[in-house]
């Protein structure tokens, strides 16, 4: 069983025609990293930070969260790590921070809105980062990005956070990757520009179908018309893809759409880069990944692109499956 484990955990997604996919989990604490290398993942495609804020009574002061991102960097062993700076608002409360009670919180003061005002919390988790990258090949991303401003603040309090670490003599990694994750409608149009100024993006689904579509991720009773096969989903993503490569910048995706094994000869023939998802899904996308031929998956875009409605993806994507197996 440990052997079988084991062939798994070293087998890669590549295509019969050679297109790598770079297969990555998504975690919430540093205990779900300690054995994600024998579990397959080739890296950490998200680590939602906020479970850090969340599970504790008061902030996380500087040290603290410098030994989690330390855990976490140091259980990949060398592989890349994505740190996700402070994603709260939303459904994700904090109960310390008494924040404002809103009337469209998926809309208001949250995430990179809410670091970017207050600006002490945002270099403690920063310089903590910094500090972690000591330790292995840290990348960071900031989360709901709506324009470039927000990415150029967040960008330069990263140098800040860099420049007084240094002065102070403190051990960092020379080079940390910075990005943003495309998640609302807004930053998905405008990579070409992004591509410019990021090192990567990291495509969040399950966001980005809410602001899309205006359908609340949370809410059961429009849940019907939530789909990340609604063609104007999939204009964006292949918009952010295209835009990335064009610019020599790669791209993940860590919302759910990237653990879906329907979604995978789609995401293949757009050529995504990184897949990151929830543990238990790496195993599956590995497997149907390596039997796919990229040159018929981009064949399926191309029909895919053409259809009007997610029920008409779905069928295809079904009909391609199908064939396949
Ligand atoms: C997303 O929005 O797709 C995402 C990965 O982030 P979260 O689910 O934490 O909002
Ligand atoms: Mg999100």
């Amino acid at each position: 069983e440990q052997r079988k484990l084991q062939a798994f955990a070293d087998k890669e997604a590549i295509t019969r025609d050679g297109f790598r996919a770079e297969i990555a989990a998504n975690i919430g604490t540093p205990e779900e990293a300690a054995d994600l290398v024998a579990q397959g993942a080739e890296a950490v495609g998200l680590y939602r930070t906020e479970f850090l804020f969340m599970s504790r009574s008061e902030m996380p002061d500087e040290q603290t969260q410098y030994e989690a991102y330390k855990a976490v960097t140091e259980a990949m062993q060398g592989r890349p790590v994505v740190i996700r700076t402070l994603d709260i608002g939303g459904d994700k409360e904090l109960p310390y921070m008494d924040l404002p009670e809103e009337m469209n919180p998926f809309l208001g003061y949250r995430a990179i809105r809410l670091c970017l005002d207050r600006k002490e919390l945002f270099m403690t988790q920063l310089r903590a980062i910094l500090r972690a990258s000591a330790h292995g090949k840290i990348n960071v991303m900031f989360p709901m990005i709506s324009g470039l401003r927000e990415w150029r603040e967040a960008k330069a309090l990263f140098e800040e956070a860099r420049a007084s670490l240094a002065a102070e003599g403190v051990a960092m990694a020379e080079r940390v990757g910075l990005g943003i994750m495309v998640e609302i409608p807004s930053a998905a149009l405008q990579a070409d520009r992004f591509a410019r100024e990021v090192d990567f993006f990291s495509i969040g689904t399950n966001d980005l179908v809410q602001y899309t579509v205006a359908v609340d991720r949370m809410n059961e009773r429009v849940a019907g018309l939530y789909d990340y096969f609604h063609p104007a989903v999939l204009r964006l993503i292949k918009n952010v893809i295209d835009a990335s490569e064009v610019g020599g910048k790669w791209t993940g995706m860590c919302g759910s759409m990237a653990g879906d094994p329907l979604a995978a000869p789609l995401l293949v023939g757009l050529g995504l880069h990184e897949w990151s998802m929830a543990p238990s899904r790496m195993r599956r996308i590995k497997e149907v990944v390596t039997k796919l031929d990229r040159s018929s998956c981009q064949a399926l875009v191309e029909r895919v692109l053409d259809m009007d409605t997610a029920e008409e993806v779905r069928r295809e994507l079904e009909l391609f499956q199908a064939e396949a197996s």
